[in-house]
């Protein structure tokens, strides 16, 4: 068993973090709440890397189409006008290439957070996956409106500024995914870890 303060969770700015000029602020967010940055890199992401680090089996693809569907059918659009179907195993697909597409169309910031409880936190400072719904305080809720209602509409993804790992598990499946042993560091922080 880890040591709690040993959570590690994985965090990418997407484009549009990047792009707004947050990269600082959301580390700041992350720092302030006493996570550590254990390992953080600018890079250029390789669509084939982009495309594995996304899951690829049908409950996760059918539950983005599903997503779609509930925004849809709440703001009265017609899925089958935009995508031909209504089926979410079909717009899925759809939805998981804009991402794949859209997380690959510019530079991108990874990190690995570590700290208490560091999944759920992030994924609490991050806010809810769908920015309009996000709550203020969040990093979503403050900086991002966006939606699939407008996202969809635009065949695009939604953008929501950062990505993090949903379980423990998850994340370090992603931590191996992107980064090398040597590149995650260990170091005490002041007021944390002493
Ligand atoms: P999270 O990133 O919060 O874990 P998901 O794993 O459900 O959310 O989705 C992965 C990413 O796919 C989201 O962050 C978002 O950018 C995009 N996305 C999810 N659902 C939709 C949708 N219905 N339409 C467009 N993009 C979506």
């Amino acid at each position: 068993m880890k040591h709690p303060k040993e959570e590690r969770t994985y965090v990418m700015i997407k484009p549009d973090g990047v792009r707004k000029g947050l990269t600082g602020e959301i580390i700041r967010r992350f720092e302030q709440r006493d996570l550590k940055i254990v390992a953080l890199e600018m890079f250029n992401p390789a669509h084939d890397k982009i495309n594995d680090h996304y899951p690829k089996n049908e409950e996760w693809i059918t539950r983005l189409g599903n997503k779609t569907l509930s925004t849809y059918e709440k703001y009265g659009y017609d899925a089958m006008v935009d995508f031909g179907t209504i089926e979410p195993a079909k717009i899925g697909p759809e939805i998981r290439k804009w991402l794949i597409d859209y997380m690959a169309s510019s530079p991108l910031v990874k990190m690995v957070v570590q700290g208490v409880h560091a999944v759920d936190v992030v994924r609490k400072i991050a806010g809810d996956t769908m920015p309009y719904k996000a709550d203020m305080g969040t990093i979503r809720g403050d900086f991002s409106i966006d939606s699939p209602a407008l996202a969809n509409k635009e065949k695009r993804a939604v953008m929501n500024i950062v990505h993090c790992s949903e379980t423990p598990e998850e994340a370090e499946h992603e931590i191996k995914h992107w980064f090398g042993e040597s590149e995650v560091y260990d170091y005490k922080r002041f007021g944390v870890d002493e």
